[in-house]
């Protein structure tokens, strides 16, 4: 059975002390369902405190980012080799490192396949801006993203990628896309995924649909076939948000298999 995923990313919010009690106030909230797995990506200062909270409620920790190299001086940066042991994912791409820091496929690419090297599993996120969108260029933009993301990744790893499609115009804006849409996306990335690794791992693997999700809109993206969770920003801050959207996903997954 393929889990549903819920990634909660909390961006650069809640202190180590908030990030702790929010994981109380979750764990109290949501049942642990066997066919939902829910990962919380928190900063770099919350993970040490967090992993020795998560495991004894069947919670999983991510990572936002990290640097490709694995030791070394380069001040400011965490390795996936520093990450081992405190997370079992790391988001790599996210659109807010994409577009406010620069980061280039070809970073992007050192970074899956550092965090593959180091055992943890990578959540790629691809996504179109506004203006790529308006000038009908989204296919374009997630061949080149998952290219150029997965270019060192060999046949014998894909299966453990995530692919995160998060349309930058939608998130944090409140306008997400529609499911249609999203359906489309993930049917081009399904399709490059295949051109590049074949019809078993373009089946096999993951994808998030990640943009303004919230209580309300989840079920309607959580039907589609080829969606296998969600990453969640602004909503995820929210226990009460967030575990509806987990029990939302529970309920749907039955319906689905
Ligand atoms: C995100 O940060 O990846 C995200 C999708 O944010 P939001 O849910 O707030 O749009």
């Amino acid at each position: 059975m393929t889990k549903t995923l819920i990634v909660g990313n909390w961006k650069m919010n809640l202190n180590v002390h908030q990030a702790s009690l929010y994981v109380h106030e979750l764990s109290s909230e949501i049942n642990h369902h066997d066919d939902v797995d829910v990962v919380l990506a928190p900063s770099f200062i919350a993970l040490q405190t967090l992993s020795l909270q998560v495991k004894k409620h069947h919670l999983s920790l991510a990572a936002q980012n990290c640097y490709w190299r694995d030791d070394g001086a380069f001040t400011g940066e965490v390795s996936a080799t520093q990450l081992r042991g405190l997370v079992n994912y790391v988001i790599i791409g996210h659109s807010e490192r994409r577009h406010k820091f620069g980061e280039t496929n070809k970073e992007i690419r050192a970074k899956v396949q550092a965090v593959l090297r180091n055992g943890l599993i990578p959540i790629l996120c691809v996504g179109e801006t506004a203006d790529e969108r308006a000038n009908g260029e989204t296919k374009h933009v997630l061949h080149d993203q998952v290219s150029g993301g997965l270019a060192n990744v060999a046949s014998d790893e894909i299966h453990k990628v995530v692919i995160a499609y998060e349309p930058v115009w939608a998130i944090g804006t409140g306008e997400n896309a529609l499911p249609k849409d999203v359906e489309s996306a993930e049917e081009t990335i399904r399709h490059q995924v295949e051109s590049l690794y074949g019809h078993k791992a373009a089946t096999g693997t993951k994808l998030l649909y990640g943009g303004s999700v919230n209580s309300d809109n989840a079920s309607d993206y959580l039907a589609l076939k080829g969606i296998d969770g969600f990453l969640v920003g602004g909503a995820s801050l929210h226990v009460q948000q967030f575990s509806s959207i987990i029990s939302k996903a529970h309920q749907l997954k039955g319906k689905k298999s």
